[in-house]
């Protein structure tokens, strides 16, 4: 088993700290890349988002390290802004790309410095 739950931080929407969390993902950011990890409730509403953005078709491979006109992903949910894409999330075999927002992308950074800072025995 490759994805395992464990108990920190979700990451997504709620913020909350020990929580029962599975790993989704590595994310890269500015200072290091750090493991993504996101709650039972997030994933269900990131893999909402993932379900919509494969029916609608619109999943585009945007290259890496370039800003395209796209959906944020997180926090401010709003479509149309300049994004990055951060990484890709997959779920039961289908992949997307997550594109974040310059706001959202601060935010994400944030949480990254922290996590590298604190490295879990
Ligand atoms: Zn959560
Ligand atoms: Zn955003």
């Amino acid at each position: 088993m490759r994805r395992r739950w464990t108990t920190g931080r979700c990451w997504l929407w709620c913020e909350r700290t020990a929580a029962r969390v599975l790993w989704l993902g590595p994310v890269k950011g500015e200072s290091g890349s750090a493991p993504l990890y996101a709650c039972e409730p997030c994933i269900r509403r990131l893999e909402a988002m993932l379900r919509a953005a494969l029916i609608r078709g619109t999943v585009p491979a945007p290259r890496r390290g370039r800003w395209a006109a796209g959906a944020c992903w997180l926090w401010c949910e709003r479509i149309d802004v300049p994004t990055l894409m951060l990484g890709t999330v997959e779920r039961g075999g289908q992949e997307a790309p997550l594109t974040v927002c310059d706001a959202c992308i601060q935010r994400l950074e944030d949480k990254v410095r922290i996590a590298l800072a604190y490295v879990p025995a």
